[in-house]
């Protein structure tokens, strides 16, 4: 048998994967044009607003306002829909830490409840369980591009009287039972971070099809202001969360390209799944028959009799050695000291006992869960075939990491 690579051995594979991100003439041709301009925020601009439309629509939300990133497009939809001091966000631990400071930073709680283990996706069981006189609001994460159970959230949330936040981060263009998400609860956040299927480097949107709630974002992004209002008419109080226009003119090229880009990303992602069909230990997340479009944007995989954390790391830099770009996935923030210590901080000065969370599921997860960098789904049959071959290896010597 080959050796591993992180043994001498050499790699299943050295030739690069597809770059991201993605662009063309088209990107510097509407680049150039903002910069000769001179109008290069949108307080002067209307590129943002154009694409704010474009986004509302392609997302099937009555409403969408920019923001320069997704945690704060988080906070500020917490915000937006009266969250605050000491009150309880219930959400999963097994996302990223965004989806936590986003609460944190305006004096809320986050309480972690579980994931289901078969979609690595927040579980509306255990979410009811969290749930206290003190919750506020229920954050479902879209993880991977895949929609959580919205209709079993969604009728927690309604029978309980809370706002329901989506951390769509991950969910451009993902679909749960014929509608996108976003807007499927009270508002939702996209971020177009580098990472993410659409991207201006940075930024994000948050989308909600309530009027109301979308004057309230507007304030948010825009320093209190309402968006008929006077310039220094502040009615509430806000962050400047604006996008550019630079960056709008970059999201409206990568808006265009989304379409055809997941079409990609979904037959490399069924090539994946057939090449790995059959391969001991090896299982993905379940896609629940409600998911009518998946955002495809990380392809995940559990390996199971890993012998803890740190095995999994070994395998994780093992599978990277092949040529193969992997990641171990999140840590799970119920473990995450920095959260844990703010969330001790805030209930202490409230008089409140630490939430404390058992997380099972979650821990499995954190334990035997990976996913391909997110431009493997850009490649080709071949990349696909050696992926699945890298996997194979590096589990026929697992036993030596
Ligand atoms: C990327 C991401 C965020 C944060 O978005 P930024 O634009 O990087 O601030 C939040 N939640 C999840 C699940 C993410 O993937």
């Amino acid at each position: 048998m080959d050796e591993l690579a992180i043994h001498g051995g050499d790699p299943v594979r050295t030739d690069p994967f597809p770059a991201w991100p993605v662009s063309s003439d088209a990107e510097e041709r509407a680049l150039r044009a903002v910069l000769a301009s001179g109008r290069w925020s949108s307080t002067h601009g209307s590129e943002v607003r154009a694409f704010e439309r474009e986004f509302a629509d392609y997302q099937q939300a009555e409403h969408c306002v920019a923001v320069c990133n997704g945690t704060l497009g988080l906070t500020a939809a917490l915000k937006a829909l009266g969250v605050g001091i000491g009150d309880e966000v219930v959400m999963p631990a097994y996302t990223f830490v965004g989806s936590a400071t986003a609460a944190l930073m305006i004096g809320a709680i986050p309480v972690f409840a579980d994931v289901d283990p078969s979609t690595h996706l927040l579980d509306p069981r255990s979410t009811e369980a969290a749930i206290t006189d003190r919750t506020a609001a229920i954050m479902p994460v879209h993880l991977a591009g895949q929609p959580c159970d919205m209709d079993a959230l969604l009728k927690v949330a309604s029978s309980r009287g809370l706002a329901v936040v989506e951390d769509a981060a991950q969910g451009h263009g993902a679909e749960w039972r014929g509608q996108r998400v976003g807007a499927l609860g009270d508002a939702g956040m996209f971020s177009f971070q580098t990472s993410k299927n659409m991207t201006a480097g940075e930024g994000g949107a948050v989308a909600t099809n309530s009027a109301d709630v979308g004057r309230r974002l507007y304030a948010q992004a825009n320093v209190g202001r309402v968006p008929d209002g006077d310039w220094y008419q502040h009615e509430h109080v806000g962050f400047n969360l604006r996008l550019t226009e630079f960056q709008a003119v970059i999201l409206r090229e990568q808006l265009r390209r989304h379409p055809a880009q997941t079409r990609h990303r979904e037959t490399q992602w069924n090539r994946l799944t057939e090449q790995v069909a059959g391969v001991p230990r090896l299982s993905m997340p379940v896609i629940d028959e409600r998911v009518t479009a998946h955002g495809r944007h990380l392809f995940t995989f559990r390996v199971a009799g890993l012998e803890g954390l740190a095995h999994k790391k070994r395998f994780v830099r093992a599978l990277a050695a092949e040529g193969i770009p992997v990641s171990g996935g999140y840590v799970g923030l119920h473990h995450n000291e920095a959260i844990r210590r703010e969330i001790r901080t805030i209930t202490g000065r409230l008089g409140r006992p630490e939430p404390v969370s058992e997380l099972p599921a979650t821990d499995d997860v954190v334990a035997e869960a990976m996913w391909l960098s997110p431009q493997t789904l850009l490649g080709t049959h071949e990349d696909a075939e050696t992926i699945a071959a890298a996997i194979r290896k590096v589990l026929d010597h697992s036993t030596q990491l």
